[in-house]
């Protein structure tokens, strides 16, 4: 039974894993260390309601400080982890103490993956990852002014709603021929496209980035493309992100595209847990290996791990689900989506309402809803249980999902 779990990196799957441990009863010591100098929060308002400024610091924190001083969590932020001895099972830390354990959870999220182009240095250039990143782009949204944003991805993408609603001028960069192209399917990308040309985003696909110019004070003040040049007085960047394994793959644990783990979220050393973005999984319901960045694969995988530490045996296995915000339109993606032989659309997007199903001989393998609550609650269970539907009857809204199989 371990005695001392050290937890590194202080993020949502990190909290979620010290809750599970006290919750289920662990009375041994737990760390936490984080680089960041906060209590884990959540990330998704950073580029919707925190950033449009409707919610405070305060409702970012996933737990407040009496939670953490209840269950006698021993919190080193602002401290970074910089080694893993693991013959010695001690982590080091960036002040030059060491620290004991018995089980190392690594919760170390992921890197937004960086423009390296002419001028990407320049100042005005962000990215949206912390907090801090959202103060400092925050500082630089003013109505009227011209901002760039690279990438057409969910985050692009729920920037780019926000700032539009705070009234400045925003062109969205994206190098595909449609928007989030990796990760849903067409109808999904025209229709975001469609929303934000009518909120005034200028959209320009197939377009990539050359260079960034600056002014005299080294200030990026405009984007040069494949289309020509945007004049730009702030650039966000959102061109995806890259696993946070350094601190593994220094101490030889296996990692390929994350830290690999198996069902119980345990790596190739079996003191060590990996959970999170950084960690690369097993899916059962796939049959693959897979690395997530969302909320609920962290806070399923910080529980796992939890029950495992305490000698327990749970499988993560889950049909992985993610959700975007953008203006008041809600898509929800539940499932993985590749491999599929048919794609059935449910309802009108041109009643801002509808799905697109995935299938494979009959079963379906994902769904994207756009404003539809009613089939992304039915799907996951459905999904999950691999079941077999009647494309007719799908393309028919009118009938419930779970009346389609
Ligand atoms: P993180 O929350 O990234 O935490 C990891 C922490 O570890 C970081 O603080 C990092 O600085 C720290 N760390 C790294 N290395 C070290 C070290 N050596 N020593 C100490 N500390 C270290 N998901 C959704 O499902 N829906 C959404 O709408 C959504 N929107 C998002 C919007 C934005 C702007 C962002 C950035 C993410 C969004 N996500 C969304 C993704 C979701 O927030 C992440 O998948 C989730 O936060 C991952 O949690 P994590 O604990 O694995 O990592």
């Amino acid at each position: 039974m371990s005695k001392n779990v050290v937890v590194v990196g202080a993020g949502q799957a990190a909290a979620q894993c010290i809750e599970t441990l006290r919750k289920k009863g662990f009375d041994g010591n737990i760390a936490l260390i984080g680089d960041e100098p906060l209590l884990p929060y959540q990330r998704p308002p950073l580029s919707k309601k925190y950033l449009a400024g409707e919610f405070g610091a305060d409702r970012m924190t996933l737990r407040h400080l009496p939670f953490y001083a209840e269950h006698a969590v021993q919190l080193q932020l602002g401290r970074r982890v910089t080694t893993l001895d693991r013959s010695a099972q001690r982590v080091h830390l960036d002040d030059g103490s060491t620290l004991p354990y018995d089980a190392l959870v690594l919760a170390t999220g992921s890197t937004p993956r960086r423009l390296r182009l002419p001028g990407s240095e320049l100042a005005g250039v962000h990215y949206l990852k912390t907090m801090a990143d959202a103060d400092r782009l925050r500082g630089e949204m003013v109505p009227g002014r011209r901002a760039v944003i690279v990438g057409g991805g969910y985050i692009g993408l729920e920037a780019a709603a926000t700032l539009r609603q705070l009234g400045m001028e925003v062109s969205v960069l994206e190098m595909a021929d449609r928007v989030m192209n990796r990760v849903v399917a067409e109808p999904v990308s025209r229709y975001y496209e469609a929303e934000h040309a009518g909120h005034g985003v200028r959209i320009l696909l197939r377009a990539s980035v050359t260079a960034l110019q600056g002014d005299a004070h080294g200030r990026v003040r405009a984007v040069i493309t494949s289309a020509g040049e945007l004049e730009a007085h702030l650039v966000l960047v959102g061109i995806g992100v890259l696993a946070e394994d350094s601190l593994a793959r220094a101490a030889g644990l296996d990692c390929d595209n994350g830290i690999l783990v198996d069902e119980y979220c345990r790596s190739s050393d079996p003191s060590i847990y990996a959970i999170g973005d950084c960690s690369n999984h097993p899916s059962l319901r796939y049959a693959r290996r897979i690395r997530l960045e969302s909320v609920d694969n962290a806070f399923e995988q910080g529980s796992t791990a939890a029950i495992n530490i305490l000698g327990g045996a749970q499988r993560h296995d889950r049909v992985p689900w993610f959700w975007s915000d953008q203006y008041h339109h809600k898509l929800i993606i539940i499932g993985l989506s590749q491999g599929h032989d048919q794609l059935v659309l449910r309802g009108d997007p041109a009643q801002h309402a509808f799905s697109c199903c995935y299938l494979k001989d009959g079963e379906m393998l994902a769904i994207e809803t756009v404003n539809q609550a009613r089939d992304q609650m039915a799907a996951r269970k459905l999904i999950a249980a691999r079941t077999i539907f009647d494309p007719r009857k799908l393309a028919d809204a009118s009938i419930a999902l779970k009346d389609c199989v």
